[in-house]
């Protein structure tokens, strides 16, 4: 405790003390994770990797899972370089429906795989290596790209104007490229800004936050809405928050889940729907499964939900169907 005492003491900024401790250490032993130092040396480079993806500071040895785990990484990446060179991906559209008129309001897009060998591989699975290996900058264009041709073709077809919210990832965001991107994808289709709605999560948000702030006022001048993802997983404060651009709020899908189970997870809801309402934000529950879900969101005033109750992510044919029946 003198240490930090001595740091808090110190004339320096103590936070930025503290970040230049951190260390993360990979270790390999012989004779069993290797005969010779340069496979020694790989696997304790492999394990010092796995320290610092796991938050680093800390020690981590090597085990022969690293390896395979590594490969399976290697060869997913593979596989999506070859699913936009053959266009394997798909975009699917989940329904947000308007609690007061029973209307679907806006859908947000889901990208869907469905592997030639493998079967569907969930988003879930693949995107974050996409972030890892920065295949997502290409991905998430192709995303931005088919969302507006299907916005631009849903349009010419005579629907009614909708909202398409679509996520992005933190590495899309350090792109200085992005918004230009986007304004030229907006540009080629020919489509009212207005029908983009831009997802980011709380940790994205609070991540680089100058340069997202700057992305989020550009977008927003042009007339592109922001919504906050994942809503309650995070860390942000309610001031935090109104400095932000943002238009509404998504309510996370585990809050949603409990309702009804767990008193909690009511509390949590109620609370976060008045203070959105109190912020004059949108409000979407995420993961509706159930009437008594749906109910208790009535409730509390939710404007939005987006659940299995009314339907999963569907494809823009199933979509156009759906209105049109
Ligand atoms: P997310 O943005 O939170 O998307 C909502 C997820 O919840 C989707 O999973 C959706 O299918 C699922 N979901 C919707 N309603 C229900 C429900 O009632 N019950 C349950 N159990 N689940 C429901 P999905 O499509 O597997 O996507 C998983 C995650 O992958 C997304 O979470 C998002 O973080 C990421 N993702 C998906 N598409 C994209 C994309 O185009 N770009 C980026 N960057 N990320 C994407
Ligand atoms: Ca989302
Ligand atoms: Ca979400
Ligand atoms: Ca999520």
């Amino acid at each position: 405790s003198s240490k930090i005492i001595e740091a808090i003491n110190a004339p320096f900024d103590v936070e930025e003390y503290l970040l230049n401790i951190g260390t993360s250490i990979g270790i390999s032993i012989y004779p069993n994770d290797g005969l010779e130092s340069d496979t020694l040396t790989r696997h304790a480079d492999i394990a010092m990797y796995h320290a610092k993806a796991s938050g680093g500071g800390r020690n981590c040895f090597f085990d022969s899972e690293m390896n395979a785990r590594i490969e399976y990484r290697l060869v997913m990446e593979r596989d999506m370089y070859l699913a936009l060179d053959q266009h394997q991906f798909q975009l699917h559209y989940q329904p947000q429906i308007d609690l007061s008129s029973g209307k679907m309001v806006a859908v947000e897009a889901l990208i869907r795989w469905p592997h030639p060998q493998r079967g569907m591989i969930s988003p879930a699975e693949f995107i974050p290596i996409a972030e890892d290996s920065g295949l997502i900058m290409q991905i998430g264009l192709w995303v931005l790209q088919r969302a507006c041709r299907d916005i631009k073709t849903w349009l010419a077809e005579g629907h009614p104007r909708i909202k398409v919210a679509i996520n992005l990832s933190l590495r899309q965001l350090q792109n200085p490229q992005l918004f230009a991107q986007i304004i030229d994808i907006i540009d080629e289709t020919g489509i009212p800004p207005a029908c983009l709605e831009l997802e980011l999560t709380e940790s994205v948000m609070m991540e680089n936050h100058d340069v997202t702030l700057d992305f989020m006022a550009q977008c927003r001048n042009f007339g592109i809405n922001f919504s906050i993802d994942d809503f309650g997983t995070g860390y942000s404060s309610l001031s935090y928050l109104t400095k932000l651009p943002l238009d509404k709020i998504k309510i996370d899908r585990a809050f949603v889940k409990d309702i009804a189970k767990d008193s909690d997870a009511n509390t949590i809801v109620s609370a976060i729907i008045s203070m959105a309402k109190s912020l004059r934000l949108k409000i979407v529950a995420e993961g509706v499964e159930t009437e008594e879900q749906l109910n208790y969101l009535k409730e509390c005033g939710c404007d939005t939900v987006q659940g299995f109750y009314f339907s999963p992510a569907i494809s823009y044919a199933m979509l156009t169907q759906m209105i049109n029946p």
